[in-house]
């Protein structure tokens, strides 16, 4: 079967790779790709059309025989790419655009948390600045955590330490409107302690199959200082996520989402992403995303061991729960390597010269994201650049190795951090 993939980060690259192992899969398309996945070779190759494009992807899709499309990132699932493709009667993976409203409206996804009593941090929602303003003035606790209902490329979460920052920002989203329409509806929402970690399921809209948790590294300065990014590097499995935890987060989370979904009319099928804080071996819902989160599939996808292709065609299909789906043992760890400058702003157009050894590191695979090729020269076209993997027999392997990766690649100005998954050791 010929495959597309939708989007151009390294989460695609990765899901490229993973899909182009299995025998089934005859063609590789990547819609548009980047550099990676323009030099991957065999089965792979980029198209050049734009993720929301849907007029020219279902054009594709005819044109190259495309049996199974497959959706990286959020936007064109907000517009609703899965329910144009089952109109025309074709396979895709993802859910509609009413069942990504778990991610694409915080407001959604918070009353669907409390309708169906799965754990979240407690709420409430402002649609005009007075009243979100007289809400803060009279809030008896700080931390408080103020979010613009729409997506905001993760940037929409202001976690307010005092009162003042509090104002701050819910001046900024009503007043500057800094986030447009997104921060129309704003949640404010009571602080969580504990640690984050990240479940992935996939999903028919009635079975799932649960990948390895993982955890991932927001903010771009070792130690967990400075901006938000999306991503420096992540590892799975999570050891934070115990047997019990997950237990727990099946339980009281994913079977209950898949069930209150479709109680609701909105069937959810695709990728699941929860986002938890885990307290005392507690979860609690932070956040859904209706997508693979990246950094975090770089790693997750490694350590599949069966045929994710099969896994796949399956949430189209339905008939998910007999699927293998079974991980490989020890850990993957990814290291993000990105433009200086990075997350504000960056200059492109680098060089990058990576190193031939790096083939031939055990267990080390090199994602790209923000790359392009220039002729015969790979440059840098984005702010996190590359997503250097490697799996090994322990976390602490792994990690050794993916850093072994990293020192065989130069470009100008790399930034990355040292000291991805040293919590975890
Ligand atoms: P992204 O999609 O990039 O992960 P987002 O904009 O959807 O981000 P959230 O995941 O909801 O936003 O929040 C971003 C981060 O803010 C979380 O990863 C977490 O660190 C912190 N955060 C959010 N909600 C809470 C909360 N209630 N208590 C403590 N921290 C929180």
């Amino acid at each position: 079967m010929n495959v597309l993939i939708i989007g151009s980060g390294a989460r695609e690259h990765a899901l490229a790779w993973a899909v182009a192992r299995s025998s089934k899969v005859s063609t590789v398309l990547v819609a548009p790709g980047n550099g990676g996945t323009a030099t991957m070779g065999g089965k792979v190759r980029n198209v050049a059309i734009k993720a929301t494009d849907i007029d020219a992807l279902l054009d594709l899709v005819a044109k190259e025989s495309i049996g199974l499309t497959v959706v990286g990132p959020e936007q064109p699932l907000e517009v609703g790419i899965v329910n144009r493709f089952r109109d025309a009667g074709l396979k895709i993976v993802g859910p509609t655009a009413e069942a990504a409203q778990l991610e694409t409206s915080k407001v959604f996804a918070k009353d669907f948390m409390k309708r169906h009593g799965i754990p979240t941090a407690g709420y409430e929602v402002f649609r005009d600045h007075a009243s979100a303003k007289s809400y803060l003035e009279a809030c008896g606790s700080f931390p408080q955590v103020i979010k613009a209902s729409g997506l905001c490329a993760g940037k929409g979460v202001v976690v307010a330490m005092t009162r003042e920052e509090a104002l701050e920002a819910i001046h900024d989203f009503f007043e500057s409107r800094v986030f447009g329409d997104a921060a129309d509806e704003v949640v404010i929402e009571a602080f969580l302690t504990g640690q984050e970690a990240s479940v992935f399921a996939l999903t028919d809209g009635e079975n799932y199959q649960l990948f390895l948790a993982a955890q991932d590294h927001k903010r771009i300065g070792e130690g967990d200082t400075g901006k938000n990014t999306g991503g420096m590097g992540a590892y799975a499995p999570a050891p934070l996520v115990t047997p019990e935890v997950m237990r727990r987060v099946e339980e009281e989370v994913i079977k209950p989402t898949l069930a209150g979904m479709k109680a609701d009319g909105y069937a959810y099928t695709g990728f699941l992403y929860v986002g938890l804080m885990i307290d005392n071996g507690e979860p609690s819902v932070v956040e859904y995303n209706v997508r693979l989160g990246d950094p975090e599939t770089q790693v997750v996808l490694p350590m599949l061991k069966s045929d994710l292709f099969d896994a796949l065609l399956a949430s189209v299909e339905g008939g998910l729960e007999a699927v293998p789906f079974e991980m490989q043992s020890g850990a993957a760890a990814t290291v993000v390597m990105a433009s200086k400058g990075y997350p504000d702003g960056y200059e492109t157009g680098k060089a990058i010269s990576i190193d031939p050894s790096v083939n031939d590191m055990d267990g080390v695979l090199v994602f790209h994201a923000g790359t392009r090729q220039d002729g015969d020269v790979l440059v840098t076209s984005g702010g996190r650049v590359l997503s250097v993997t490697a799996s090994g027999a322990s976390l602490k392997e792994a990690l050794d190795q993916a850093y072994r990766g990293v020192a065989a690649i130069n470009f100008e100005g790399a930034v990355y951090r040292r000291d991805i998954g040293a919590k975890a050791l």
